[in-house]
């Protein structure tokens, strides 16, 4: 049997359960271990028969709880290796450098441009340069200190780590997984196409708008989570001040409910048994919106009122869909 749950979806953590024959992955962790467990429980999950999780993009909501849920569960993260990287470095405590130890480390670096071309000397740093950095002393250098090798020590450790590129399909026990590039702000963010036992799953949530890769992935799909982030109005008028409006409303920001119901009227082929709206802002927008939206856009397509049309949470997993 396939299955699909969402536990979480929006701003706040993102997590859905895929099960296809005897394998279960998560598809990212943006709550926390104990939050997420609490959920699969909820949903008659067991946490323990996860096989792997599986990550879209390294963004907070994403990946907050993926650390500690991994290694509990002794389990493997994909990642694309641009994800991993920046991952880590979101994670990686930064070495802190006294205002000494700064000049020492000019010294050597001058010390060592002297010794390849004789002409340097040592008075390379800059006065001036060095009185700014007294004043924001000590600061954090772009150097990630050094994974370590156990886990107490770093935050980066994973039981194991497994690459993916967008693009090329892979297979996870009985599951395969189709990732591809979405237009999101990360360093390498993925949707995916989830395939068992004849049945296909697409999620695509945190896309600025919808290329035309995406739309050939996320054809004759039995299940569609697609973002509806934000009402236009809602975010235009709201709380979030200019330059994350902007972020938002950018190429590489989030679907809006208009943008998603332009799709569903225009472009989607209406294969989708289950239409599944995610990602809804807390702040700007409100579930009936984006409902209304999508169903106008669906409703007007007679060959689409199969389609079940429904809206994952934040604050409460869905009922598990099964196929
Ligand atoms: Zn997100
Ligand atoms: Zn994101």
């Amino acid at each position: 049997m396939v299955r699909f749950t969402v536990l979480a979806s929006g701003s706040k953590g993102n997590c859905s359960v895929v099960t296809g024959g005897n394998t279960r992955i998560l598809v990212d962790a943006g709550l926390s271990c104990r939050e997420l467990f609490r959920r699969m429980r909820l949903v008659d999950e067991d946490p323990a028969t996860i096989d792997a999780i599986i990550v879209t993009h390294e963004h907070s909501d994403h990946v907050g709880g993926l650390a500690v849920t991994a290694r509990k569960l002794g389990i493997p993260v994909y990642f694309t290796e641009s994800t991993h990287r920046a991952w880590v470095r979101w994670l990686s405590p930064r070495k802190q450098m006294t205002y000494t130890q700064w000049l020492e480390q000019c010294r050597k670096q001058a010390a060592a441009r002297t010794a390849e071309a004789d002409a340097v000397e040592l008075e390379e740093c800059d006065p001036e340069e060095a009185e700014a950095f007294a004043e924001s002393c000590p600061v954090e250098t772009a150097e990630p200190v050094p994974a370590k090798a156990t886990p107490e020590k770093d935050p980066t450790w994973l039981p194991s780590i497994k690459f993916f590129e967008a693009g090329k399909p892979l297979q996870i026990g009985d599951i395969s997984v189709s990732p591809f590039t979405i237009p999101h702000d990360a360093a390498d963010p993925v949707g995916f196409v989830f395939q068992a036992e004849g049945v296909r799953l697409a999620v695509a949530t945190d896309l600025g708008y919808i290329p035309p890769n995406v739309k050939a992935q996320i054809k004759r799909v039995d299940l569609l989570l697609l973002e509806s982030n934000h009402d236009l109005e809602m975010l235009r008028d709201g709380p979030y001040p200019w330059s994350v409006k902007q972020r938002v409303l950018s190429r590489v920001g989030h679907l809006s409910n208009e943008a998603t119901a332009t799709y569903l009227e225009t472009e989607y082929d209406g294969q989708a048994a289950y239409v599944i709206l995610g990602h809804l802002s807390e702040s700007n927008n409100l579930p009936e919106l984006a409902r209304i939206s999508a169903e106008r856009a669906l409703n007007g397509h007679a060959t689409l009122l199969a389609n079940r049309l429904l809206l994952a949470a934040q604050h409460e997993p869905m009922s598990t869909i099964c196929f």
